[in-house]
């Protein structure tokens, strides 16, 4: 046998699928789990406001674009969040 070969029989077949199974499930569970979480995040915007600049936000968000949203997420309110 050719070094690295690896023998493939049915009980290791069955090991991959549980393998893959549980992976799959693992997977559907974060998502949901992410998914939950972002629902109750309140996105409302009452001031119209950019919440970095403060420039008046022309969208139902909270940035007037993505370069304030980016350097909000970085600002030192924001670290133990991230952390
Ligand atoms: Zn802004």
């Amino acid at each position: 046998m050719p070094d690295g070969e690896v023998i493939m029989n049915d009980r290791s077949a069955d090991f991959l699928d549980e393998a893959a199974r549980i992976e799959q499930a693992i997977t559907d569970k974060s998502i949901a789990f992410i998914r939950e979480n972002a629902a109750r995040i309140d996105t409302s915007n009452p001031s119209g406001l950019c919440y970095y600049c403060e420039e008046p936000v022309h969208n139902e968000g909270r940035f007037c674009d993505a370069d304030c949203a980016r350097d909000w997420d970085r600002t030192p309110h924001n670290l133990r969040r991230n952390s």
